[in-house]
């Protein structure tokens, strides 16, 4: 009997504040593949895509809250069963980095620890910038997360943070 091949998939959440890029990193990333099943029902989306990794596919489900994050029922369920975190602030908005420890911990209180990671996104608005690279870098050490600065809009390090993560969950199987 010949074996069946086993299909790696990856739940992936993206979450920090409103407005640093969360949706369109998932649309960037995915370009359009759509599936709106939990929409209706409880108010998430997610977009999927399937990329090969050390000779594994590996289907990654992108999770986006899709503004509802303020509400805690509703991304309690957004995280539920995740593998994978990308912690996203924006380079124009010091708040959005002062949040990220919260985002974490409110995820790991949902999931517990998981394969995640900074990134610093709209890195093209650099000249305006309220947050320093530096300082990024710095978090991500002392939590001993891996870092990525960003930009959605110039498609700038969007593939690497995926397969960062996809990689390092084929690692820990
Ligand atoms: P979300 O609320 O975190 O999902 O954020 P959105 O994806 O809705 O993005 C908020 C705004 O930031 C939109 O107007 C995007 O076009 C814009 N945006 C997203 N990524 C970038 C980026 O890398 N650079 C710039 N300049 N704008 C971006």
């Amino acid at each position: 009997m010949r074996e069946e091949e086993v299909e790696v998939a990856i739940k992936v959440v993206v979450v920090g504040n409103g407005a640093v890029g969360k949706s369109s990193m998932i649309q960037r990333y995915c370009k359009g593949i759509f599936t709106r099943d939990y929409k209706k029902t409880i108010g998430v989306d997610f977009l999927e895509r399937q990329i090969e990794v050390a000779g594994e596919d590996v289907r990654l489900m992108l999770w986006d809250t899709a503004g509802q994050e303020e509400f805690d029922a509703i991304t309690k369920a957004y995280y539920r069963g995740a593998q994978a975190c990308v912690l996203v602030f924006s380079t124009v908005d010091r708040e959005s980095f002062e949040s990220l420890e919260l985002w974490k911990k409110k995820v790991e209180d949902e999931v517990g620890e998981i394969i995640m990671v900074i990134v610093q996104n709209k890195i093209d608005l650099i000249d305006d910038a309220l947050v320093q690279t530096s300082e990024a870098e710095e978090l991500a050490k002392k939590l001993r997360l891996r870092f990525y600065p960003a930009s959605v809009k110039d498609n700038l390090n969007v593939e690497e943070v995926f397969r960062y993560l996809a990689g390092k969950y084929l690692e820990r199987l």
